[in-house]
């Protein structure tokens, strides 16, 4: 299948929107996700916000000042 852009192999699917993506299409990846121009810039403070929550987690914060658990 060929992006109707560009003309070019498609390389996955947008996961927010569906549509299939050829490289120059991706906005953003995101581990194995992919996303188009447009979505990327509409989510990109969601998945920034993902990714922060990730990074929580996964180095819980050694601050007294900021004691997420109680969040
Ligand atoms: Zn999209
Ligand atoms: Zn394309």
């Amino acid at each position: 299948m060929k992006c109707q852009r560009h003309s070019r192999e498609c390389t996955g699917v947008c996961t927010w929107c569906g549509r299939q993506l050829c490289r120059l299409c991706i906005g953003k990846t995101d581990g194995k996700k992919m996303y188009c121009v447009e979505c990327s810039g509409k989510i990109g403070d969601l998945v920034k916000e993902k990714q922060l929550d990730v990074i929580r987690k996964e180095n819980p914060p050694k601050t007294k000042y900021f004691d997420f658990s109680r969040v």
